[in-house]
C-alpha cells in the first residue's frame, strides 16, 4: 500500500493578535514540520524566517488581508508572533515542560512543569493602528537629537537580519533590539530642516554612539507605546531545595525549541 495520508482532523485553536486584533485558527504541528524547524537552528539567521512560516502554513484561518506569506510577515507585529506561537504550542504540546529555572534566594536550579494556558496573560493594544503608529521623543543627554519608536514586524525583522548579519560586528542581538527605532533627527542650529538617519545602517551606528541615559529611555518609550500590549506568560513556582516563592517570565521561543526536542 502507498500511504495516502490519514483522514486525521488536527486539534485547532483560535489566537486573537494582541497588537494588530486579528482573528487566526491555527492547527497543530505535525511530526514532518517538527523536523524541519528543528533543522533551522543550525542557522541562527534563518530561525525567524524558518518561525514565521512554519506558523504561516500551520494557520487554517485568516484575515481576508492576509493572502501570502509576504502579506503575513508584512502585517504581524513581533508581539502578535509571540501569541499566535503561544496557541501553536499550546494546540501542539499543552505543557510547557522541565523549563529551568535558578532560585533567587539559593540560587538552585531546578525544572518546572506547567499548563502553557495557566500562564497565560493577555494585554490588547488600546491604539487605531499600530503598524502605522509611532511615537517621537528628544533624548535626555544627546540634546536636539530625536527618535523615533515603532513597533516592528515580521518584515522589519527578516529584512533587517537578511541585510545586515553579515555586515562585521553586527550581531543579531544588535539587529533585534534596534528594530523598535524607526529613525533618529538631529536639529542644527542653522539650517532649516533635521539631519534624518533612517537608514537601518545608520540607525544602527546612532544607537551604539548614544549615552546610555539615552539607550533607557528608548527602552521606556517603547514598552510604554508598544510593548506592554501583547501576551505574557508568568508562572510562579516553590525552590526545590529551599522553598523560596518566585515569579518566572516564561520565553516563549525558548521553551518553544526546547520542547521541539523533548517531545
Ligand atoms: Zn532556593
Amino acid at each position: 500500500m502507498t500511504f495516502k495520508g490519514f483522514a486525521v482532523q488536527y486539534p485547532e485553536y483560535e489566537v486573537i493578535t494582541p497588537q494588530t486584533k486579528k482573528s487566526f485558527t491555527l492547527r497543530s504541528l505535525n511530526v514532518q514540520e517538527e523536523e524541519r524547524l528543528k533543522g533551522s537552528l543550525v542557522t541562527p539567521t534563518k530561525i525567524a524566517e524558518h518561525l514565521n512560516s512554519c506558523l504561516f502554513n500551520s494557520i487554517v484561518s485568516k484575515p481576508p488581508d492576509i493572502t501570502d506569506l509576504d502579506s503575513f510577515i508584512r502585517n504581524t507585529t513581533l508581539k502578535d508572533r509571540d501569541a499566535l506561537l503561544y496557541g501553536l504550542y499550546h494546540i501542539t504540546y499543552e505543557e510547557i515542560r522541565n523549563y529551568q529555572v535558578k532560585c533567587t534566594a539559593c540560587a538552585n536550579n531546578y525544572s518546572v512543569t506547567v499548563q502553557a494556558s495557566s500562564t497565560f496573560n493577555f494585554n490588547s493594544y488600546p491604539g487605531e493602528n499600530i503598524l502605522t503608529d509611532s511615537h517621537k521623543v528628544e533624548l535626555p543627554v544627546s540634546k536636539g537629537v530625536f527618535v523615533t519608536i515603532k513597533q516592528p514586524t515580521l518584515f522589519d525583522e527578516v529584512y533587517g537580519i537578511t541585510q545586515l548579519s553579515n555586515r562585521p560586528g553586527t550581531t543579531i542581538e544588535l539587529i533585534t533590539e534596534t528594530l523598535i527605532i524607526s529613525k533618529f533627527e538631529q536639529d542644527v542650529p542653522e539650517k532649516k530642516n533635521p539631519i534624518i538617519y533612517s537608514d537601518r545602517v545608520d540607525v544602527i551606528d546612532a544607537y551604539l554612539s548614544l549615552p546610555a541615559k539615552d539607550k533607557r529611555t528608548i527602552y521606556r518609550t517603547y514598552e510604554k507605546e508598544f510593548g506592554a500590549y501583547g501576551i505574557e506568560l508568568k508562572m510562579q513556582s516553590n525552590c526545590t531545595s529551599c522553598g523560596n516563592q518566585d515569579k518566572y517570565d516564561i520565553d516563549l521561543v525558548e521553551s518553544f525549541f526546547r520542547s521541539l526536542f523533548s517531545a
